[in-house]
């Protein structure tokens, strides 16, 4: 390996910047964004090729070398496919560190990091929950919590009570709620700060919570990006606390006794997610659980598990390329249709909103779980 160069990212990054260079870009077709943007430069391999550039000096972390790393999602689609097991997402978010550094943010990010410090959550509308349900459904003494996907608490707030419910029956006690109410505690987990670039405020924040989950036996959560942070470093830090992924919890916990009402899947594709799938490794459970709540058999798309590809709407890329996003969504249900289906379900809630943009009808898998066992909606 060339240490003679004025850069050093971290031995693997380094290694990674290396082996790329020299290889003849075997993961070309597995990338969602080269295939929706078309140029060489981001692929894997030319994403790659711009990092040795960096690491040898011969270009800086100006506005557009910067930028051009986040035309990526993290999805990890190419590391599936490379045959030295390069962790690209690994170089990529080491590199947005680095423009990071350099003082180089993507404009559309602009002011994006000091509201996230200010409210904890990635969101610029804050979703409030009704407290009296709070009080109804959780326990603020319990032992375990519950810290919801801030996807879910924006989008479906009432899901998180129902997930609420549904720990009650499962563990047969109610579960503390963690996230941000009353101007307290936090409301994600802060991957998007990584992914903005701030790792430093990213680790902040994540020792912090950390900190906070401090005494619970065991922290509950359906958000996949945390999940991640506790599988290992790829993204800026780890999560020390050991987490439970709820699709992987209830497909080990439910049994044929909760299941109230068996959902009808009426043709429904699973679509696997990026992070919950080839970060958080749930395609099994995600699968056993579909079975179990389901009256009939969900369908399988022909590139699915560790193959899946990206509906193009993870760490910020929406924000960064709003169209090529939407183009990534847009093609997985032109692959929908090709397949003979209509809708698809799915364990994350951003490829919900995301494949809800291009107008996919998606179920949430734990929505379908709730219904299964027969805990009722309520109306927001
Ligand atoms: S990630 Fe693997 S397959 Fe892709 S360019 Fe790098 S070494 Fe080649
Ligand atoms: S992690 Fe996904 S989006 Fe990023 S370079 Fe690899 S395949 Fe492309």
């Amino acid at each position: 390996m060339s240490d003679e160069y004025p850069i050093h990212m971290g031995s693997q990054v380094d290694k990674a910047a290396e082996y790329c260079t020299y290889c003849p870009r075997l993961c070309r077709f597995s990338c969602p964004i080269a295939e929706v943007e078309h140029r060489e430069g981001t692929t894997p391999w030319g994403l790659m090729r711009l990092l040795e550039y960096a690491r040898q000096g011969t270009v800086e972390f100006d506005d557009q070398v910067s930028e051009m790393f986040y035309h990526c999602t993290g999805c990890g689609r190419c590391q599936s496919v490379c045959k030295h097991d390069i962790d690209v997402p690994r170089a990529v978010w080491k590199a947005r560190s680095l423009g990071f550094e350099a003082g180089s943010s993507p404009e559309p990010l602009h002011g994006f990091i000091s509201f996230f410090k200010t409210e904890t959550i990635p969101h610029r509308q804050v979703t409030t929950l009704d407290p009296k349900r709070v009080e109804d459904v959780f326990d603020s003494d319990a032992n375990v919590a519950f810290f919801p996907d801030c996807e879910t608490r924006r989008y479906r707030p009432d899901l998180v009570f129902r997930i609420g419910e549904a720990l009650e029956i499962v563990l047969g006690d109610k579960v503390h709620l963690s996230t941000r109410l009353g101007g307290e505690g936090k409301g994600c987990c802060g991957f998007p700060l990584g992914s903005a670039g701030d790792v430093e405020s990213m680790k902040t924040h994540c020792a912090d919570l950390q900190y906070d989950h401090l005494g619970f036996d065991t922290i509950y959560t359906d958000c996949a990006s945390f999940y991640a942070l506790g599988v290992d470093d790829k993204f800026g830090t780890k999560v020390e606390t050991d987490l439970v992924y709820l699709p992987q919890f209830f497909s080990e916990s439910l049994d044929k006794k909760h299941i109230q009402a068996p959902v009808t899947l009426d043709g429904s594709f699973l679509h696997d997610s990026c992070f919950a799938t080839r970060h958080a490794g749930s395609a099994d459970g995600t699968r056993t659980l579909l079975s179990l709540i389901a009256d009939d058999e969900f369908l399988e798309f022909s590139s699915n598990r560790e193959d899946a590809p990206c509906c193009g709407g993870a760490s910020h890329y929406h924000v960064i390329a709003e169209k090529f996003s939407e183009q990534c969504a847009s093609d997985r249900v032109d692959q929908l249709k090709r397949e003979g289906g209509n809708k698809m379900v799915t364990a994350c809630q951003t490829c919900v909103k995301q494949l809800g943009r291009v107008g996919a009808e998606v179920d949430p898998l734990l929505s379908l779980v709730c219904d299964a066992m027969g805990i009722k909606k309520v109306e927001e």
